[in-house]
């Protein structure tokens, strides 16, 4: 049955998704070498477990990491680490330490690689600790390990696993693609994660623009027969496939300011993650690859690639025909949520969803456009799907006033843009919000270097104080013992 949308506002955008997903899935072949970049796009890096000249096979752990917030690495294909370096990335500031491995052009596996029969008898806790080793993370474009969700999710009892299946960015159909040529195994992985999830239920929601794939999915559905598994269909409004905003479109339940989906008892996962969770149970391959859309005016055949992942962007391109025209950026990620990339060397990330080259047909409208002044329409707050006042927003950022930022509510801008695309002043908002929210970070930082440098002089000082008091009483005791009356050549002086 189809839901209504149910978060404030958005917008049903022009898609272009039909460029990329008319043809099936292209395999690409493995390239001569991939570029694995030690942040995979969360802001934290995992640490390198081989050296420069190690031999490695496919699925060959090649970085490590104890942080909620990275991801493990495995080598891609079999071949030999050839740098460990600071390269051009996909990641903020647009550069991060990468191993390089050259292919040999063999397919030896690694002997870790094996089939995980016992999946089902794994407790939730196990589950996550293998989904961990094995590098899942969130395929949807956010990047973060799927096992510290998992946890955050137990932690707070979240009853329903919602599988995001929305896909509202206008140029991206890697998941559509996925979705209807893997539809089991996105089931699959959606069974697993549901029980490492500790949860009861589980609602996969698509948008009603992707008939194939909800025809797929449904069937997936219907081979499981399990009544705690059920499809949502959904309207196709942008941004519906923001965490947030798809909770409340689907259960009805708003996630608290400042909070988690897993605070409205939900744990959100993507379904591409889901496929992987079950590529990884039923051949035990940890994410070595994902389903890329390569799209924008500025390619030739755009379509959906699976690729390794760290496989330089000019590859994939390559598997979609080459360059178009003249391109005037390369972006990972859709037209409104996208960053630009620095180069097409950089290696594709878990990540990356999509590979926008874009030219001035794309994004000319927005591009180097002049910057007027507000005019005060309003049309930033009638399509702000967070019920923000995007203009007072503006002015409290271009002010620096941390205060009215926070009480503005900046830290629940989900960076949409759609307040910049509406904007008849061609702002740039949502970049503005973006460097606010970074320096409500700072400030936030500093604020509590600051307090730990205090605490820290406090404690100094107090343990000053007790050291000199103790060598004061003890000076006292020492002298009390050697001063019997009459040892004092001054005691009765008088
Ligand atoms: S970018 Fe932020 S402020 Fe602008 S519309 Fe989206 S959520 Fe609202
Ligand atoms: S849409 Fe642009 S011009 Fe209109 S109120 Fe918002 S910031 Fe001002």
């Amino acid at each position: 049955m189809a839901a209504r949308s149910r978060f404030p506002a958005g917008l049903a955008l022009d898609t272009h998704k039909q460029q990329a997903c008319g043809t099936p899935i292209v395999e690409l072949a493995l390239p001569a070498q991939v570029v694995l970049a030690l942040d995979q796009g969360t802001g934290y890096g995992a640490e390198p477990v081989v050296a420069v000249g190690a031999a490695v096979a496919m699925g060959t752990l090649v970085a490590r990491t104890d942080h909620p917030f990275a991801s493990a690495l495995h080598a891609p294909l079999a071949g030999t680490v050839v740098a460990i370096e600071t390269r051009a990335a996909a990641v903020a500031g647009g550069r991060s330490v990468c191993i390089v491995i050259a292919g040999d052009g063999s397919d030896r596996v690694d002997d870790g690689v094996t089939p995980v029969p016992d999946a089902d008898a794994l407790s939730p806790d196990e589950l996550a600790q293998r989904l961990r080793a094995a590098g899942i993370a969130g395929l949807g474009g956010a990047g973060f390990p799927t096992a510290t969700k998992l946890a955050s999710a137990r932690d707070r009892r979240a009853q329903t696993l919602l599988l995001n299946g929305a896909e509202c960015e206008p140029w991206i159909c890697c998941d559509d693609a996925l979705m209807r040529s893997a539809a089991d195994d996105v089931v699959l992985g959606a069974l697993i994660l549901r029980r490492a999830a500790g949860a009861v239920r589980c609602v996969i929601a698509i948008e009603d623009d992707k008939p194939a794939a909800i025809a797929a999915v449904t069937g997936a559905i219907g081979r499981r027969r399990d009544d705690a598994l059920t499809l949502e269909v959904i309207p196709a409004v942008y941004p519906q496939g923001a965490e947030r905003q798809l909770v409340t479109t689907v259960t009805g339940v708003e996630v608290p300011s400042g909070g988690l989906p897993a605070d409205a008892g939900v744990i959100c996962q993507n379904v591409a993650t889901a496929a992987a969770v079950a590529r990884w149970a039923t051949s035990g391959e940890p994410l070595l690859s994902r389903v890329v859309t390569v799209t924008g005016s500025g390619v030739e055949r755009p379509c959906n690639v699976r690729a390794p992942i760290g496989t330089p962007l000019a590859a994939l391109i390559a598997a979609s025909g080459g360059y178009r025209g003249t391109p005037l950026r390369l972006i990972a990620g859709g037209s409104m949520t996208g960053r630009a990339l620095p180069s097409d060397e950089v290696g594709l990330t878990k990540a990356m969803n999509c590979v926008f080259v874009a030219t001035r047909d794309d994004i000319g409208a927005r591009l180097g456009a002049v910057e007027l002044p507000c005019i005060r329409c309003g049309d930033c707050a009638s399509v702000c799907p967070a019920g923000l006042l995007p203009q007072q927003l503006h002015r409290a950022a271009l002010a620096d006033a941390h205060d009215a930022l926070r009480d503005l509510g900046v830290r629940d801008c989900i960076d949409c843009g759609l307040c910049d695309y509406v904007c008849p002043s061609q702002i740039p908002l949502a970049d503005r919000f973006r460097d606010a929210k970074r320096r409500l970070d700072e400030a936030a930082a500093t604020a509590q270097k600051a307090a730990d440098a205090r605490q820290r002089h406090e404690l100094h000082m107090r343990r000053l104080q007790e050291a000199a008091t103790a060598e004061h009483r003890a000076f006292e005791d020492v002298r009390r013992r050697v001063r019997q009356p009459g040892d004092d050549p001054t005691d009765g002086a008088d």
